[in-house]
Order: structure tokens, then sequence, then C-alpha cells
């Protein structure tokens, strides 16, 4: 995530020249595929190859690993108001830990962001089972008849109903129907990642992230008006039209998460990168920054593949959303706050398409560093949203030149100067830090620990570092013990004084 920031006018000025010096390109709109009518989710659940058309070639090899990856399938209706979700969901989960669990979790997060989910019919591997609502009802315990032994599967599953967030409540009003459009962040039951601290469930912080999820495999179906555009993690495999609805699938996978928004207003402009085909979404008065957009994150999916490794999917969408925050990563789609899509908006003095440019590459980078290499954005936030905003530096240098970087660079002491530079840890959970610090510290002094980081180990060593993490730590879950590790290897120097200046708890 990008929250809200000042920046200086100066940094601004710059950054427009930049701006109008870069050229648009011709952005053409590619139809979505159709297919046949049979239902998506008639498949043996070890059955990958609907997920192959998500992923670039190179890629698909994923599909032949992960063996106990959960499998999702959702089925759900979106009302004609939007203000409703009824669905149906099974996952086939595997117990990849070496101990027995007697319990699963779900995320509910709706529950604290303004919205209201039940489950009800809840099931495991056909007996019916009661469900216990824990920590502020965001996570639903579901009891065990039998403790699922390592590497044993079973297959719950549930009705469930969502009522909408009708105004921004929580979580940076990431769900809801606001201003025209549904955004649907974390409507589903959704089961949080098991590690060395058990179950990952807590009430979520204010401030942060709350998602911490293993890479997932995702069939989707939702019925909706069919006058909406809606955009979804995944490719579309499906699409049939009944009275005055659509009926869309979507495969996504190996992926974090699923994430959907809609609009009756939503217009579309593509265009293509290798493999991967990129749609930019916004409402339709603001084309023009739809195009820009378009523009950023062709930029960055050029740049950031070269420097660690091939983006994974054959698509990746921008959608234009009513938010606080002012940009949001989820796999295979991002989401920008409508605002920097209004050509007369500033922040703090500053252009809307100057924060665009950034948050576009910001939230590009994530895909890299979040959803195929992920970490616990609770208890590690540094270690996605710090090396992010490193690479955003690194999206100016290959789409403009050092000079360029070195101004957007001058956005994290920015941030660091809202709390007098104060040498607070960068490694700390999220909820350990105030409002104002998670902020300032995470996405401003982060980055310049990671500049430190490079210079200690030399820039090259680095570079090679860091493909190196993402590559060693593809679809897995990366710690900041491993990555301290594996950087001492590559530099074969000790960093344990510069992790204890910059990271460590006080
Ligand atoms: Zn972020």
């Amino acid at each position: 995530m990008e929250s809200i920031a000042a920046r200086t006018l100066i940094l601004a000025f710059i950054m427009l020249v930049s701006l109008v010096a870069c050229q648009l390109g011709e952005p053409a709109i590619t139809p979505a595929p159709t297919h046949g009518a049979s239902h998506p989710f008639d498949v043996a659940w070890d059955d990958r190859a609907i997920f192959r058309e998500g992923l670039i070639e190179s890629e698909q090899e994923a599909l032949g690993r992960l063996p106990g990856a959960s499998v999702y399938r959702i089925d759900f209706q979106i009302a004609d108001d939007l203000f409703l979700l009824e669905g149906h969901e099974q996952v086939r989960y595997t117990n990849q830990e070496d101990e027995p669990l007697h319990d699963i979790y779900f995320r509910l997060f709706s529950n604290t962001a303004g919205g209201k989910t039940t489950v009800s019919a809840l099931q495991v591997d056909d007996q019916e089972v009661e469900p216990v609502y824990e920590f502020e009802d965001s996570a639903l315990r579901v009891p065990l008849p039998v403790a699922l032994q390592p590497g044993e599967q079973a297959v719950i599953q549930m009705d469930f109903e969502v009522q909408v967030a009708r105004e921004m409540a929580g979580n940076y009003g990431l769900f809801g129907y606001f201003e025209g459009v549904l955004v649907l962040d974390e409507f589903y039951p959704v089961i949080p990642a098991y590690d060395d601290e058990g179950w990952n469930v807590e009430v979520p912080p204010p401030n942060a992230d709350v998602t911490h999820f293993d890479a997932s495999f995702y069939l989707v179906r939702v019925t909706a008006p069919d006058s909406l555009t809606v955009a979804a993690s995944g490719v579309e495999v499906g699409r049939e039209y009944k009275a005055d609805t659509q009926i869309l699938t979507f495969a996504a996978g190996p992926a974090r998460d699923f994430y959907l928004a809609a609009s009756e207003d939503y217009i579309v402009v593509s265009e293509t990168v290798g493999e991967t085909t990129i749609n930019s979404y916004a409402l339709s008065e603001w084309t023009a920054g739809a195009e820009l957009a378009l523009q950023f994150a062709t930029n960055a999916l050029r740049g950031f593949s070269k420097r660690f490794g091939d983006y994974p999917y054959t698509e990746f969408d921008i959608v234009s959303t009513p938010m606080q925050a002012l940009g949001m990563e989820y796999p295979g789609i991002i989401a920008i706050t409508l605002k920097e899509y209004d050509p007369e908006a500033e922040f703090s003095g500053v252009s809307s398409q100057v924060y665009l440019e950034s948050t576009l590459a910001h939230e590009a980078a994530h895909q890299w560093f979040y959803n195929v290499v992920g970490n616990d954005q609770i208890d590690e936030p540094w270690l996605d949203e710090a090396v992010v905003q490193y690479a955003t530096g690194l999206y100016y240098v290959d789409a403009y030149d050092e000079a360029a970087a070195q101004r957007y660079r001058e956005s994290w002491y920015g941030r660091w100067d809202r709390v007098d530079r104060a040498d607070v840890p960068i490694g700390l959970p999220a909820g350990e830090y105030t409002g104002k610090e998670y902020g300032a510290i995470v996405y401003g002094r982060g980055p310049l620990f990671i500049t430190a980081l490079a210079e200690a180990m030399g820039q090259e060593t680095f570079d090679q570092f860091l493909r190196d993490y993402y590559q060693s730590n593809k679809w897995g879950i990366g710690t900041a013990d491993a990555f301290r590790q594996l950087a001492e290897d590559h530099c074969q120097c000790d960093l344990t004084a510069l992790f204890h200046e910059w990271v460590y708890q006080r």
C-alpha cells in the first residue's frame, strides 16, 4: 500500500518536466476471450490446466510445484444495487505444517472495514460444523471434527453473505461501493498464513496492510449486473449472459489474494508488454489519466522484469478507485486513488500526475515483493514496503535517469522528516508504530536503509542479491532473517551492525 504523504514543491516541478517529456504509447483495446458454458468448477482439485493461460510461458512451471497450495472455488452474486454479495465457497486446504491442526481459521476482514460478513452451512468434508467468530468478528474459527495431520487435506465449504460498506469505515476505504465504483477488497472468507506463531490472526492494525496469505489458486465465478465493467485478479476464462446479468469466471494463481473492482462508468485502455496485456481502467471522464497510468505501468513492468525476473502473469490490471490511501496492491491488479486521475488535483501542492507515477511504480513493484515473494505484512511490513519504495527509485533510473531517481528519493527524506528523522527501527510490527511513525519510518527511513545496505554490499553485489532473493523465494514467504542471511552470503560480509542500526528493536 502507499499512504498519503507530503512532498516538496521543487520535486513536483522537476518531475512534471520529466512527465511532459515522456511519450504516450498507442493503446489498443483487447477483447476478452470467450469460452464455453460448462461449469468451470467441474474439474479435479489438482487439475490446474485452467490456470495456464494466466501465466506467461516461462512461469507455467509453477503449476507443477506448490502441491499443497490452497484451492479456492468461489461462486457469488452481486445484487442489482451492488450492496449485497451472496455466494458459496469451497476450499481444498492441505496441512503443510509439521504438526496436526485442530482448527482452520478464515479471515472476514469486511467486518472491521464497514461491511458485514456472515457464514452459514459450514461443512468440513461434508460434516456440518459450527463456526466461531473471533477477533471482533474479523476471524472465523472452524473447529475440525478430526485433527488434520501433516500432509492431509480437507475440503471446507460454506455459504457467505456480505453487506458491502456504504461509507469508508476502516482499512482506508478499500472495501465498499462509493462514487460509482464497487471495490471488493478481502470480500471472501480467506485462510491466513500459519507459521511458527501458529495461525496469523489478530485484530487488523489500523494503519497498515492487513493480509498475510500463502500463494493459492482461485477460481471465481461472479454473477453481476451486465451494466458493470468488471476488473479482477487473474484472467477471464468464461463469460455468459442471462437476462440482465453477466456471469464471469476468473482463474488466478498462484496468487496471494483475489480482488475485484467494477463500475458502470469504467473505460479501459490496453497495451502489451511481452506476453502480458496491461489493462488500465478509469472513470470515463479521466481517460487521459488511464492512458498515463498505462504508460507508467508499461515502464514499470519492463524495468522490474529485467531487474528481478519476468512479471509472471499474462495480464496486469490497473483500476482507479475511491480510497483513503494513494494505492493498493493485489495479485495481478493494483488500485490507484481516483484523485490521482484528476489533472487539476494536488497533494500538498504537488500535482496529481507526479503522484500517479510514483504510486503506480510502487504498487507495480509489489507484484514482485508481496505477491510472488510474500512476507508477513503485519509483523515485518518493511520487507515489502521498504524494498518496494527502493524499487520505485529504480523505476525512475530505468524509465528516465539517475537524476530523476534522485529527485524521487528526496520524498523518502520528506516522509522521515515527519518524525524529525528519529532513528526508530524500520523492522517493527505495524501495530507498534504510531500512525505518524508508520509511514515516516517504514516508507521513508526504510528505503534509506536499503540504500545504505546497497552501499555497504556494493551496488552490483546488492543488485544480484535482490534478484536472488526474488528468484529463490518465488511463491514462498521471505523473512527478515532470510533476507539478511542471503545478503551476507552475497557480500561475504557481516551485516550485524548495519541491521542493528536500522532494523531491529530498540
Ligand atoms: Zn506498498
